[in-house]
């Protein structure tokens, strides 16, 4: 059976299509700068690439390109969309009621439509993925893979913020998290290579992209996670603050600052961008640092250490830490921030292996010594092959009614 995967964004729509259970992945692309003039389809088959330039309007236009490629003769990779047995869409929030991926109907549609409102930048291109994909092909069934659903069983402890309780009952101001498929995925790899059960160990997970996100999974099980009600809070990350004072936005804004521009000074311009002043890429500001430059030096400093803090106070909820693991684009290829996060872990069980340390660059290893505490991992992650793998158990029947809202929590 074949099972495409979107992730559509606003300016982006990414796409992977899957032979499965074999996860072979048959084609993968994306359309970029969509809305603009130059949009650009990148599309990979085999061992060809193929390239356009076209102006794709919105996330619905650039799903029929998609498809149609797809089905083109010459770059291709199925006969007809009816091949397609399975469409999976990564979407970021299912709010308190999604706790697991689920087969979209009517009322899915409804409740990703209501969550807009907690991530008015993220749920809607993910609809209109949707909506593209039901107007094209109405009886193909579909799966939403929601970032949120693998933190759904952070206990209220750990998700209701010190707020007045009114703010949560009518605003459902509370820690939602995020990156929930890759936390989930590596947390399940993690398991694997200990060769225990998927409910049978503690781990810490470290997802280090361009966003940055640690979840304390206990048991199998997300129990805290650093990001909260919105993916601004937790570690620094590229070019968002992370964790801080609020009063500092209070202070900003009796100095004249308006909301808007606070929030893009906060998720745009902060984090390793605005402590550095010269780059949000961690191989620029690790360049940078090494040929003297204090400033890179200073955000990448901040930047693992309050990675550190995040790990011991995680090893604190968890009472007993099996395993950490490193992912996304820094945590899976930053040999350098990987070792000066570890460096004072020795005091909580952590005992880096240099050599394989150095040796391990966008691939799974272990990375601490035999005898270590507390093993350390490097998983590259695959968010895209879980969400196919969940498409996959949802919808292998050919069934495309969700009445018993039937969700995969694999
Ligand atoms: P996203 O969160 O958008 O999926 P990625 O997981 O691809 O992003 O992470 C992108 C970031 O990973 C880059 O901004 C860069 O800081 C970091 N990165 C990528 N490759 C390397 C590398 N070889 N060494 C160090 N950092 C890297």
């Amino acid at each position: 059976m074949k099972v495409l995967v979107i992730n559509a964004g606003s300016s982006s729509v990414k796409y992977h299509l899957y032979n499965m259970p074999e996860a072979e992945v048959l084609a993968r692309g994306v359309v970029e700068r969509i809305g603009e003039k130059n949009s650009e389809l990148s599309h990979f088959f085999g061992d060809k690439t193929y390239t356009e330039q076209t102006h794709v309007k919105d996330v619905a236009e650039a799903m029929e390109l998609v498809l149609d490629t797809l089905v083109r003769e010459d770059v291709g990779v199925v006969k007809s969309l009816s091949e397609i047995g399975g469409v999976g869409h990564r979407v970021v929030h299912g709010g308190e009621e999604f706790t697991g991926s689920v087969v979209v109907d009517e009322a899915v549609i409804a409740s990703i439509e209501k969550f807009a409102d907690l991530a008015p930048l993220h749920n809607p291109p993910n609809l209109a993925g949707i909506g593209a994909v039901q107007h094209r092909l109405p009886d193909l069934p579909q799966v939403a893979c929601f970032d949120t659903a693998f933190h759904s069983t952070i206990p209220e402890v750990a998700y209701m913020y010190a707020l007045p309780y009114e703010l949560y009952e009518k605003y459902h101001i509370r820690r939602y998290g995020f990156h929930g498929i890759s936390h989930r995925y590596v947390a399940r790899r993690a398991a694997a290579i200990m060769d225990k059960d998927k409910y049978g160990i503690n781990v810490i997970t470290c997802h280090l992209g361009n966003g940055c996100s640690i979840t304390a999974v206990k048991q199998g099980r997300s129990v805290d996670t650093s990001m909260g009600f919105t993916p601004l809070e937790g570690v620094p990350m590229g070019t968002r603050s992370g964790d801080l004072d609020p009063a500092i936005l209070f202070y900003l804004g009796d100095k004249g600052y308006g909301v808007n521009e606070l929030n893009t000074l906060f998720n745009k311009k902060s984090g390793l961008l605005g402590i550095s002043g010269a780059s949000n890429d961690v191989r620029n500001l690790v360049k940078l640092a090494k040929e003297g430059n204090d400033r890179a030096k200073l955000a990448i400093d901040v930047f693992c250490y309050r990675i550190k803090k995040y790990i011991g106070a995680y090893a604190a909820v968890l009472g007993q830490v099996d395993a950490i693991v490193f992912t996304g684009g820094i945590g899976e290829n930053s040999v350098f921030l990987r070792s000066q996060i570890c460096e004072d872990l020795k005091q909580i069980g952590v005992e880096l292996d240099q050599a394989a340390n150095e040796a391990t660059v966008a691939n799974e290893d272990q990375i601490s010594t035999s005898d270590s505490g507390i093993k350390v991992f490097v998983i590259p992650t695959n968010e895209q092959a879980a969400i196919a793998n969940d498409t996959y158990k949802l919808t292998k029947s050919g069934r495309r009614e969700n009445r018993n809202r039937t969700t995969v929590m694999s």
